[in-house]
């Protein structure tokens, strides 16, 4: 059996509609990518293959019976929306070891301790007992030794499965550790289809598994025209808004947030450096987003591509600086003052508050 260098997947010659097709003559080649890869290698273009939620999650739980480290990778840029629900469950004994990628998108001036205490206590409230938090950077190659570093010392001669959403740098992260880019990455959710074997110098492997699609996170959700907008590729640039009640700012056509009530205070925006923000005064929010959207507010170009907008009402207790984050999109530290702020996001997109991280 022959499989795909991009993403792993056996290969076949039947059916082009199918996953895994390769033309025959291809399979001459030295390096050889089922059609989907070749395109996105070679065009950067995606067809879609339907993901069935079900084979991912067989996967994961074959992970229960080995005897294995887990690593998994979340977006520190989305920890919660790319959070592998009830990954616990599906590990049993199995020590984890977190994974927090996409450190070069934070300010340089982020103190990675704060960052990872807080990430330990957002996994003990899942119930889940990491034995480390690793954080760096898959794409910029940052802190990558450390990562290497602490599964050398926590697999203590056992396989290795990586396991994570799509979309937060899992086959950006092999190609590191193959020190050779033959799995494809792209800006498209969901590139990595069947499970990989990279071995490992005792006889041991590193598997990758295939990402879960979220839903709730508005990154899946944005067309691949628009998702560059969206997902942020360097240091983000926070905007700071001094806001007083009865202001409002929106997050291009795709979110909106009202600060209600409360004193003025800064709200600062860790969005992608190419979303658009413009702010208005709340009274008039309504007409400007009907006269503006797919206009001035864009993305989304096509509003029939996202879900209506559904309003969360958040209470900030004051005193500590929180952070509203919207999954997949990014996230707003508030100011340490009491106040009532309503997020306006697509429905069914998650919209949470957490301790501010920076
Ligand atoms: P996968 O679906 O988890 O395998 O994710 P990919 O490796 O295909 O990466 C998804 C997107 O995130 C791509 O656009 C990558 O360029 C980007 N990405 C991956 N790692 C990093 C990183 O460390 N920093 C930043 N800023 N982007 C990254």
């Amino acid at each position: 059996m022959i499989y795909c260098e991009g993403c792993g997947i056996q290969l076949q010659t039947e059916d082009e509609k199918r996953p895994g097709f390769i033309p025959p003559a291809a399979l001459e080649r030295d390096h050889k990518y089922c059609k989907r890869c070749f395109r996105i290698r070679h065009y950067n273009e995606l067809s879609t293959v339907d993901h069935n939620p079900d084979i991912y999650l067989q996967i994961l739980g074959q992970i229960a019976d080995t005897d294995s480290l887990v690593v998994q990778i979340v977006d520190l840029f989305d920890i919660a929306g790319s959070w592998i629900p009830g990954i616990h469950r599906h590990i049993g004994n199995n020590p984890l070891l977190l994974f927090g990628n996409k450190i070069d998108l934070f300010p340089q001036s982020i103190k990675t301790g704060k960052l990872k205490e807080w990430m330990h206590s957002y996994a003990s409230d899942l119930g889940v007992k990491p034995v480390d938090v690793v954080v760096g950077s898959a794409a910029k190659q940052e802190k990558l030794q450390e990562v290497r570093n602490a599964i050398e010392r926590y697999r203590q001669g056992r396989d290795v499965y990586i396991v994570g959403v799509t979309n937060v740098g899992k086959s950006t992260f092999l190609n590191y550790l193959l020190e050779e880019p033959i799995i494809t990455t792209s800006p498209y959710p969901g590139t990595t289809l069947d499970v990989i074997h990279i071995p490992l110098d005792d006889d041991r492997n590193i598997v990758d598994t295939p990402g879960i699609v979220k839903k709730n996170r508005l990154s899946e959700w944005i067309s691949p025209k628009e998702l560059g907008e969206v997902i942020p590729k360097s240091r983000l640039n926070p905007k700071v808004y001094q806001l007083n009640n009865g202001q409002t700012v929106f997050l291009a056509g795709l979110a909106r947030f009202d600060y209600v009530e409360g004193q003025r205070q800064p709200f600062t925006c860790y969005f992608s450096n190419r979303l658009y923000l413009h702010r208005t005064k709340q009274e008039q929010a309504d007409s400007f987003y009907e006269k503006h959207l797919s206009g001035l507010l864009q993305p989304p170009l096509d509003p029939n591509d996202l879900p209506a907008l559904q309003k969360h009402r958040i209470v900030l207790r004051g005193s500590e600086k929180q952070d509203i984050v919207i999954s997949g999109l990014g996230w707003i530290a508030c100011g340490k003052e009491r106040g009532v702020v309503d997020v306006y996001a697509p429905k069914g997109i998650e919209v949470t508050l957490r301790p501010s991280i920076i």
